[in-house]
């Protein structure tokens, strides 16, 4: 009788856990790792690829003249770029990895060999970058988010930090005083009663789980679909790391039946939200790698995921579950305070990294006292062990300091005023502009975080990330997925972006003879223009690309093989 009852309450538990899954693949991390294992390599060569979607040759024509003119162009201005980025490619496993996935793997080889990109730069200043050939660049990559305050705030930051322990310089092991300073500070603006210093963003996150799983005594960490969360295996099931996932629930972000596996289970130490998460919930980093589909989608809801939040927060008290919150990429994005203070959410643990380290390489766990201890005094052997060489390096203690102090600054806190307004009011400009002038392309953002939408789904749209970087738009590896803003974009910085936004959009005329903004111009460029849309949503394709799924909606560019 009593095994019957346990295998039932086993059963209803296990029930639970799957229906807070995601129903995507990126919610069933076992079966992403099997499927990617299938999914056979194929490439488009000369022939197929302006032309992957059944277009008309008149199409193929001017995609593939629009195609070559902007690798003349590439090559003409960037020479010794691209040069050192070929010749370094050999030696940077990172290079290639990057190059290769910047756009549909279908297409990569092609664009890898005839449309090369510099990937190196030699000064910044201001908004912008310079490339070895002098070309510059308004700067959207934010260095993976480092760039909060703007290259020059943390150029000093480092010249003053370096001037600060020059007496001391790399010692390790003893600490600098500003390391104490930094401690002090951290723990007034998360919160918490403890810090500890390391790395990286990836060994922050590492260590608050190991944290949690000591101080609870369970092993399972939950963490959200298609959230990133640093390289470490635990926290990245599934894809990208050979490994099976071990001790992670992958579960649906802003979900209720979430907060009832939450409120059931005993086996769950921690919960890993990662609020960037709130511009995509339950989708990976939208890069343009995936656009084949043009299924990207995003929006933030303040108030949706504020509740969220409240409602984890609830839900962890309750079940003795560390909430844990990951900042490393939006902590003092948002708000001074970060992700805690915009959402009014208190987290038992907070994780930093990226700007917090001034310029330099860092992660930070913050947490409540009782989670933080690595022993115990009535067992002493049962410590939790964490160590790292170059954690509270001098150099980057006192980067961080100078850092934490000028957060403090009228100039740097002025930044933050109306902060939401002043960006949210910057996207609703751009797509106005984009609006007026009919062309499908719209963003959304959560603060400087901004992502593209494309409107009508075409195989193509991921180019676009070659014609913003024509206009002089630096976009990082993953394209037009995630464009990151510093603060101290003004507003003629601003409007800089928007008019070479705007004319890469209508530089998709492949010919360039025609007149901005035409319906033929535009209508056999790379960039479908959405009056021309036809197809009803939904549609099915067979063939090759088929194999992919669906494509959601129309693709003005004669794709045959879609059509019904
Ligand atoms: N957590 C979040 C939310 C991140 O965005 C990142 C990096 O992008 C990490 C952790 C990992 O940080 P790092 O790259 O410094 O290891």
């Amino acid at each position: 009788m009593i095994p019957a009852a346990g295998a039932l309450a086993w059963g209803r538990r296990r029930l639970q856990l799957s229906f807070a899954k995601h129903p995507s693949l990126a919610g069933h991390s076992r079966w992403a790792k099997r499927i990617t294992r299938w999914i056979p390599g194929y490439a488009y060569g000369d022939e197929e690829v302006f032309r992957a979607d059944g277009a008309s040759e008149a199409v193929e024509a001017s995609r593939r003249q629009g195609f070559f003119r902007l690798a003349g162009q590439f090559a003409g201005h960037h020479p010794r770029s691209i040069i050192q980025s070929t010749e370094a490619s050999r030696h940077i496993s990172d290079l290639q990895f990057t190059r290769a996935y910047r756009v549909p793997f279908q297409f990569s080889p092609y664009v890898r060999a005839h449309l090369k990109l510099g990937g190196f730069v030699e000064s910044s200043e201001g908004v912008q970058i310079t490339d070895l050939d002098g070309r510059r660049y308004l700067d959207l990559t934010g260095s993976y988010g480092v760039n909060v305050m703007g290259y020059d705030f943390y150029k000093s930051c480092m010249e003053e930090a370096m001037r600060r322990v020059q007496a001391l310089g790399p010692v390790l092991g003893s600490l600098h005083p500003c390391t104490a300073w930094n401690a002090e500070r951290l723990c007034r603006i998360s919160g918490k009663d403890e810090v500890s210093f390391h790395m990286s963003g990836t060994e922050a996150v590492m260590q608050a789980v190991r944290l949690a799983r000591y101080h609870t005594g369970r092993k399972h960490l939950v963490r959200f679909c298609g959230s990133y969360h640093g390289w470490w295996d635990d926290v990245q099931p599934g894809p990208g790391n050979p490994m099976p996932p071990g001790c992670t629930y992958t579960l649906k972000e802003m979900d209720a039946d979430t907060l009832r596996v939450l409120s059931t289970r005993k086996d769950i130490a921690c919960v890993l939200v990662n609020p960037l998460q709130a511009l995509h919930p339950n989708r990976p980093a939208p890069g343009d790698s995936t656009l084949v589909d043009s299924s990207r989608k995003a929006g933030f809801d303040r108030q949706r995921y504020t509740e969220w939040l409240r409602s984890l927060r609830e839900v962890c008290t309750q079940r003795g579950i560390v909430l844990i919150f990951d900042e490393v990429f939006l902590g003092f994005r948002l708000a001074p305070g970060g992700a805690q203070e915009y959402f009014g959410v208190d987290a038992d643990m907070v994780t930093y990294g990226k700007t917090l380290g001034g310029g330099f390489p860092v992660g930070v766990v913050c947490g409540r006292r009782s989670l933080m201890g690595r022993y115990r005094e009535d067992r002493p052997a049962d410590i939790c062990f964490a160590r790292g060489t170059f954690n509270s390096h001098p150099y980057v203690m006192a980067a961080m300091q100078v850092f934490l102090e000028r957060l403090e600054t009228p100039e740097v806190r002025g930044w933050y005023d109306g902060l939401d307004e002043r960006w949210n009011q910057r996207a609703r400009s751009l797509n106005e502009r984009l609006s007026t002038a009919g062309l499908p392309v719209r963003v959304v953002n959560l603060s400087t975080v901004w992502t593209i939408l494309y409107e009508v789904p075409s195989r193509y749209n991921w180019m676009f990330q070659f014609y913003l970087r024509a206009e002089g738009l630096a976009l990082s590896w993953v394209g037009s997925g995630r464009l990151i803003f510093s603060l101290n974009y003004s507003e003629d910085d601003f409007q800089a972006v928007t008019e070479r936004f705007i004319r890469a959009a209508l530089a998709k005329n492949p010919s360039g003879d025609a007149g901005e903004g035409s319906k033929e111009t535009l209508g056999s460029s790379h960039l479908p223009v959405k009056r021309q849309a036809n197809r009803p949503v939904g549609t099915t394709c067979s063939g090759s690309m088929g194999r992919l799924g669906v494509i959601h909606g129309v693709d003005e560019f004669a794709p045959q093989e879609c059509q019904r």
